[in-house]
């Protein structure tokens, strides 16, 4: 990462801790890796930005809401393929104990080891072992990729290296000290009642996305929808990550917001291009920059088992391009595999058609967690102005954690009673804040800093003709407001 952009991402986590938007999971035990707990302005983001992405999905005549236990029947992971492929190639280095996922560790070395790995693997390749001819076609670039690839699979590839101590520990700089890769399931185990053997043991789901499937016909059947019709649900997930990284963007608990569409065979390309494009919009339609988010196709041979067709939805991080969203056309799989798992039909009858069959799935899966600090990323602003920087948060008005403050000028002239009355009128609706004290100067970086996008100052003129200030967050510009229009004032700022 350049360092300015590292500059930045350390800027945005210190606002972060210092204005109450996220701060480290037991910080005063030093911190548990990988889980982050949100403060008074981030719960209050969170939960807007949850809000927009509910709205967005279910209030519509085809999409069904959905709440499922975090804790499931062990078979549906089987059924699912997490118990078999939910795993990242791991190894540890044996001096210092440190543990890397391997192609983070691969991807961490600069170009010139990278080529040496890389001319490592091609000798190792000469020597007549797996398809030289093959690696010869492909370009250097590449090459050094196949090369990261081939440490994942190839055991003795990996000894090689290992060997020749071209890999190294960011660590305590050993060389030559790591374990063979080993297959890491990313799933938290637990048991379920006081008998702790294999017969007890649950997992904490890593997706909400099995908790929709195995419901597919208690809602169709409750809700009496008729296909194509979709799953909503929102919910933490959880996955032992073995790297933790760049602040929210991998954690080991996390929340997902995550849409299954119930689809006839043979109409699912049509929908999954829909659903791409309507999941794009939903983040310019919330002020994300055009500039900074874009949509990424996964190539054919690098498909997930279960996908026909994917593309991620990526936000450009401090640290590069980051998937924010998945967008999946899933076939029939995970409908199929639980009807085999399970012996119970997850057949839908097509009256239109007089046929029957098992539904195709197009898949929306966002991360909550990770798109917020996309959003918080995408706000953060420093405007120069004469004297001093300006830091402030552009949020969306929608996602904002505060819609207005209300400032009175000075405490006292009734000034601060105008101002406490105007504040709890207004929180009937909105969520609102009241600071009257400091410079008035002084409180309108606070709320910057907080993405307040209207600050509301109650003045000498109030006294006289009942009107306050507006100052816009993003223009800086005032204007007077008559005291009882302002909530249709906040009302219309906030419409759709
Ligand atoms: P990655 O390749 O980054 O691990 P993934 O492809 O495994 O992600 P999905 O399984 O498609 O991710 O999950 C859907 C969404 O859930 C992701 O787009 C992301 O927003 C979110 N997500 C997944 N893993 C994490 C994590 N460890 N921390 C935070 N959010 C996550």
């Amino acid at each position: 990462m350049a360092k300015n952009q590292q500059n930045t991402l350390e800027k945005i986590v210190s606002l972060a801790k210092r204005r109450g938007f996220i701060f480290q999971s037991s910080e005063i035990y030093s911190g548990l890796n990988g889980c982050w707990d949100y403060g008074p302005l981030g719960v209050e983001l969170l939960r807007n930005l949850k809000d927009a992405w509910w709205k967005a999905m279910t209030y519509r005549e085809d999409i069904e809401g959905l709440d499922a236990s975090i804790l499931m029947h062990p078979r549906v992971w089987e059924a699912s393929g997490h118990v078999e492929n939910f795993t990242d190639p791991m190894v540890d280095c044996k001096q210092c104990r440190s543990r890397y996922r391997l192609d983070v560790l691969y991807e961490g070395f600069n170009e010139k080891r990278r080529k040496k790995i890389a001319d490592a693997y091609a000798e190792y390749l000469a020597a007549g072992n797996g398809d030289a001819e093959a690696f010869k076609a492909q370009e250097r670039e590449k090459q050094m990729e196949i090369a990261g690839d081939a440490l994942a699979d190839q055991a003795p590839v990996f000894e090689a290296m290992n060997e020749k101590q071209l890999l190294v520990c960011a660590s305590c700089g050993g060389t030559g000290t790591f374990t063979v890769p080993r297959k890491f399931n990313l799933m938290f185990k637990t048991f379920v009642g006081p008998v702790e053997d294999n017969s007890a043991v649950v997992f904490l789901r890593p997706e909400t996305a099995q908790g929709i499937f195995v419901n597919f016909q208690n809602v169709a059947q409750s809700t009496r929808q008729k296909l194509p019709f979709g799953i909503a649900q929102i919910g933490k997930a959880f996955r032992n990550e073995i790297n933790t990284k760049n602040f929210l963007f991998r954690t080991r608990e996390f929340e997902q917001m995550e849409m299954q569409f119930f689809v006839r065979p043979g109409s699912d390309e049509d929908w999954y291009r829909q659903w791409r494009d309507i999941r794009m919009q939903w983040y310019l339609d919330l002020g994300m920059n055009p500039e900074k988010v874009r949509l990424t196709d996964h190539p054919e041979d690098k498909l997930a088992h279960y996908a026909k067709e994917a593309v991620d939805v990526e936000y450009l991080f401090p640290f590069g391009w980051g998937e924010i969203e998945g967008i999946h056309n899933r076939t029939d799989y995970d409908l199929g595999r639980h009807q085999e798992y399970s012996g119970k039909s997850m057949e839908y009858f097509d009256q239109e058609q007089d046929a029957r069959y098992v539904p195709y799935v197009v898949e929306t899966s966002a991360g909550a967690s990770r798109s917020l600090m996309a959003f918080l990323v995408d706000a953060y602003d420093e405007e120069e102005l004469e004297k001093e920087t300006r830091t402030v948060l552009r949020f969306h008005p929608k996602l904002a954690p505060f819609k207005a403050a209300i400032l009175p000028l000075v405490n006292r002239d009734g000034m601060d009673d105008i101002g406490l009355k105007l504040y709890r009128d207004l929180q009937k609706s909105f969520k609102v804040f009241y600071d009257d004290s400091g410079s008035v100067g002084r409180r309108y970086r606070r709320q910057d800093e907080a993405g307040t996008p209207y600050c509301i100052t109650v003045d000498s003129q109030t006294l006289e003709d009942q009107t306050v200030t507006v100052r816009d967050r993003d223009s800086m510009e005032q204007e007077r407001v008559a005291m009882d229009a302002l909530k249709g004032y906040l009302l219309e700022k906030l419409a759709d």
